[in-house]
């Protein structure tokens, strides 16, 4: 043999080991996608090799519990529990299913912890700045108009009553739960998915995720955090690589939904303190925590909070670690992390 022909054997066998190592990944593991909540959602299933049957069983079961959550947690569908909540202008008592409630609850804790950094309440300030349901964004609104929505905001006004009960004491006050709805979401995804018997799972809505057990390489499962460039021409990078088994991650920030106007950068995040979007220097925000709802709202509080008051708050919640990825003046960026965040990077993307 030559050594043209030793070369070409050597890739050949290569590539013929690389295509059976790949096809054994994917006869172990199975996947389907869909839409919900304004976005796009995955599950990958390993180890468990199933007949199409039982992933169809699956996929509608999943279909349908989205559906449920959206009946209960979507302003865009206009006969769902919040909708109707928002469209009341009584200030009784309101009935609403318990697993509604339990979620304002929760948005409530954090709106109380966070000093109203988070603040479910936000809506009005959400619409007034573009980026609710109401199209009219690349505007900086008058201040007159600003004050006015501030004045139908705040977390103080709402409280759930009971179980099933939710209470406003402003007739105007709406309720807005898309910091924690996604995040929400995967973990009844993910609930479900377990009581079904599946142990290594990864559930995504909007890129909040649960990853439990082992990927289709028999390693815990590796999650990408993405540069957090506004500009983002050819993709934005990879910031850093996590690996998680029986975590929830969530990021969020300022540069995948904003808009810009005299060179200043507005994004969807809004501080409820100020009724201005966010201006602090933090362009992402991505929290492990046990389950997702706290690391989806915990992720936003964050993005309003900063290093300094987030990485604080953060010290509330049991077993959560942070990172904070900061934009420097010349559109670099640092970091800072939580004590324990660095636990959770793979070793190749350790920085
Ligand atoms: P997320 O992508 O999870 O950070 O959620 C962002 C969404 O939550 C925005 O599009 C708004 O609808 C809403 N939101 C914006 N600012 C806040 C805030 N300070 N607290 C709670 N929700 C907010
Ligand atoms: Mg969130």
């Amino acid at each position: 043999m030559n050594r043209r022909t030793v070369v070409l054997a050597v890739l050949f066998t290569g590539l013929a080991y690389m295509l059976v190592s790949r096809k054994k990944e994917e006869a172990k593991a199975w996947q389907f996608h869909g839409r919900t909540m304004g976005t796009f959602y995955g599950v990958q299933v390993v180890g468990s090799p199933a007949s199409e049957k039982e992933i169809n069983e699956v996929k509608r079961e999943v279909y349908l519990l989205l559906a449920r959550i959206n009946s209960w947690m979507s302003t865009y569908d206009q006969a769902s529990e919040i909708s109707r909540f928002n469209a009341s202008q009584s200030c009784e008592a309101f009935r609403v299913s318990r697993e509604f409630a339990r979620v304002t609850a929760f948005a409530l804790e954090m709106a109380e912890r966070s000093g109203g950094a988070f603040d479910p309440t936000v809506a009005p300030l959400v619409d007034l700045w573009g980026f609710g349901k109401k199209e009219g964004r690349n505007r900086v609104p008058p201040d007159a108009d600003i004050e006015r929505a501030r004045e139908l905001t705040g977390f103080t006004h709402l409280a759930v009553r009971s179980s099933d009960t939710l209470r406003k004491d402003l007739a105007e006050l709406e309720l807005d739960l898309s910091a924690v709805a996604k995040g929400y979401g995967v973990d009844r995804v993910a609930e479900l998915l377990m009581q079904r018997g599946y142990a290594n799972i990864l559930v995504d809505i909007g890129g909040e995720i649960v990853a439990r057990g082992n990927s289709a390489r028999d390693v815990p499962w590796r999650i990408s955090v993405e540069t957090p460039r506004i500009e983002a021409g050819f993709g934005r990078g990879q910031y850093t690589v996590l690996s998680l088994d029986g975590s929830a991650v969530a990021t969020s920030g300022d540069y995948r939904n904003y808009f810009r106007r005299d060179g200043k950068t507005y994004s969807h995040i809004i501080d409820p303190r100020t009724g201005w979007p966010v201006t602090n220097n933090v362009a992402g925000v991505t929290v492990i925590a046990r389950n997702c709802m706290t690391a989806d709202a915990l992720a936003t509080a964050l993005t309003v909070l900063g290093p300094e008051k987030g990485l604080e708050l953060l010290k509330e919640y049991r077993s959560c670690e942070a990172m904070l990825i900061l934009r420097n003046d010349d559109g670099t960026f640092r970091d800072v992390r939580s004590p324990g965040f660095n636990r959770y990077l793979a070793e190749d993307g350790a920085k």
